[in-house]
């Protein structure tokens, strides 16, 4: 198309239409059919809000509204499932990756996943080859986006941090180009692809070694709220001396009693044990022994399951809902840590999960490659989630934070605080990286096409 005086002048006024010659799939503008459905996030309360939407079908198509955008001066944001949206990184095009869906699993242990994949399209096929993967806690999030966030999954103690299996990244960076990156070719941004997010490229496709794999013991052990004090203890204690070949959290939930919430869980205060061991069943068996006598247990799922089954170990919620989150990482938890948690969830929280997940074992190791993903020297994670606006929800959080503070690390996870801008990117990052992360940025996007790129530059 031609620029006019105009759209020099104005990039908010170019016509988007003239993207639809460029690519093949379908470019939907704000108010048109498809618009809606592209654009919307699992998490209700953002609202992403770009000009357009581009379903995009192929990975030329996501370098042709790369390069349109860098033609016309605006901005791209990209989406998958919305699991992780954060408003302003929509820019005036977002991508949609929801129909690059190929999965493709190799018999040699490696699967080379499309970006609009989420784990649950890939578990059951890694599955029938006898493989698992290091996905997160729930199967319906973006393997892209959560790989590229790092991941910190459910086995994460003994195979550490999940972007650590990333073998390569096809991505469209901020120039148009479309690229690979592993450790050989583009090694900057095979870099920062793990644990930089969206900031260095749109990727379109990814492979990742797989874990030969069948099957996991494990699951959780809900009980009735009243026993929070003595079962939180308890499992900071009995949590401190487990082998790497078991990965466990807990967490406090106030389900309200709606289709699809098991009986057991709605309407009331519960407090889940969540545990999965890649070791021998009868050995964890018998380490669960102590969390078994110190109090009843209202609903119990642990036991040797396929391993596509593995969102049982922390029933995440599925459907979509408006989510208000908060979240700090923890050096060490005390007794005096586990108080403060305990006084939070017996004084009336409107929090509908409060999260504490045990680090360390492999998590804490550098991976072979050394990528974007800082912060392994955090030994716990905390994580809040509330229903947005609740009155109360984020002044309840705020507090437990601070009551947090004396054993606060002073990171945060990229994939549960997405950097955005100057104090959110200096907190999923250490300096150094937030150095290499910007320099590589500015090289592959010179004019700032990329939102994420564009706001961690600034
Ligand atoms: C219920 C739930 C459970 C979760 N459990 C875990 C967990 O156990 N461990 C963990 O580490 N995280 C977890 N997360 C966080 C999750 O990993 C991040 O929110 C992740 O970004 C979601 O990716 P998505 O593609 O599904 O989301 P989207 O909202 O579609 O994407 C979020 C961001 O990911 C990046 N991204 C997405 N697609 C691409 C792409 N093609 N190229 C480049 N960047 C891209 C972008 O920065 C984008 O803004 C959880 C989130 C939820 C809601």
């Amino acid at each position: 198309m031609t620029l006019t005086s105009d759209t020099r002048t104005n990039p908010h006024s170019t016509p988007l239409t003239g993207l639809r010659d460029l690519v093949d799939g379908a470019v939907h503008l704000e108010g048109e059919d498809g618009y809606a459905e592209l654009v919307a996030s699992w998490n209700l309360a953002v609202a992403m809000a770009p000009r357009a939407v581009v379903a995009a079908e192929t990975a030329d198509d996501v370098a042709a509204t790369v390069r349109f955008a860098g033609r016309h001066g605006l901005q791209v944001g990209v989406q998958a499932t919305g699991h992780g949206a954060v408003a302003s990184l929509a820019g005036d095009i977002l991508v949609s990756t929801k129909l690059l869906d190929e999965v493709h699993v190799d018999a040699n242990g490696w699967a080379r996943i499309g970006a609009g994949c989420k784990w649950s399209q890939v578990l059951p096929q890694a599955h029938k080859l006898g493989f698992a993967a290091l996905n997160g806690s729930s199967s319906d999030v973006g393997v892209v986006g959560y790989l590229t966030g790092g991941g910190v999954g459910v086995m994460a103690r003994t195979y550490g941090v999940s972007a650590d299996s990333v073998r390569a990244f096809e991505v469209v960076t901020g120039d148009g180009e479309l690229r690979r990156a592993t450790p050989d070719e583009h090694p900057d941004l095979f870099f920062g692809l793990r644990g930089g997010k969206g900031s260095l490229g749109i990727v379109t496709s990814v492979e990742i070694d797989l874990i030969p794999m069948t099957h996991f013991y494990g699951g959780a052990l809900f009980y009735d709220g009243a026993h929070v004090a003595e079962v939180t203890a308890l499992w900071n204690r009995w949590a401190a001396d487990l082998p790497e070949s078991i990965t466990t959290s807990f967490a406090v939930l106030q389900l309200p009693p709606l289709p699809g919430i098991p009986e057991p869980l709605a309407g009331r205060t519960t407090l889940s044990v969540r545990f999965l061991s890649t070791g021998d069943p009868l050995e964890a068996e018998d380490l669960l022994t102590p969390l078994r006598e110190i109090a009843p247990t209202i609903l119990d799922s642990i036991g040797l399951h396929p391993y596509p089954a593995v969102d049982l170990v922390h029933t995440d919620p599925v459907d979509p809902m408006p989510v208000t989150e908060q979240t700090v990482l923890l050096r060490e938890l005390p007794y005096a840590a586990v108080e403060q948690l305990v006084r939070h969830i017996t004084t009336g929280t409107p929090h509908v999960i409060t999260e504490i997940r045990q680090l360390g074992g492999a998590y804490a190791r550098e991976p072979r490659h050394p990528d974007a993903f800082d912060h392994r020297d955090a030994r716990y994670s905390v994580f809040l989630a509330g229903i947005a606006g609740v009155p109360g929800t984020i002044e309840r959080g705020a507090e437990l934070l601070a009551a947090l503070q004396p054993w606060a690390h002073q990171g945060m996870w990229p994939n549960f605080y997405s950097a955005r801008d100057a104090k959110s990117a200096a907190a999923a990052y250490t300096p150094a990286t937030l150095a290499r992360l910007r320099a590589t940025a500015s090289a592959y996007d010179p004019a700032g096409v990329l939102t994420m790129g564009a706001a961690i530059r600034s």
